[in-house]
């Protein structure tokens, strides 16, 4: 169990497009990927979701989704269950469904 803020997303979006995209320099996609990875490491800091989203002109990259609500605009949420991973069981869980999810388990019926 651990927490994971949009922030931390954002921050970490060069990171996660170079993991993505330049691992093999020898993929057909490789310069289109290293301009814009240029590109948002040229960003000013501290990079915003606005200015990355279009940069990357794919959105996704910084949407924190609460898999109950559906949500995907948290600020932050609980991630339960197994480190994600492909085929992996695992939840992230926004503030209101986590509070609602523990006042279910305390009611006294
Ligand atoms: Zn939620």
């Amino acid at each position: 169990m651990k927490l994971i803020y949009r922030k931390t997303l954002i921050d970490s979006l060069p990171e996660r497009w170079f993991d993505t995209y330049l691992r093999r320099d020898d993929a057909p996609y490789y310069a289109r990927a290293k301009v814009k990875y240029d590109a948002l490491m040229a960003l000013p800091r501290p990079l915003s979701a606005e200015a990355v989203d279009a940069l990357v002109a794919r959105t996704g990259w910084t949407d924190l989704k609460c898999d109950e609500c559906l949500r995907d605009d948290c600020e932050v949420v609980v991630e339960l269950g197994e480190e994600p991973e492909h085929d992996t069981r695992t939840v992230w869980l926004c503030l209101d469904c986590t509070t609602n999810a523990l006042a279910l388990m305390t009611a006294t019926g």
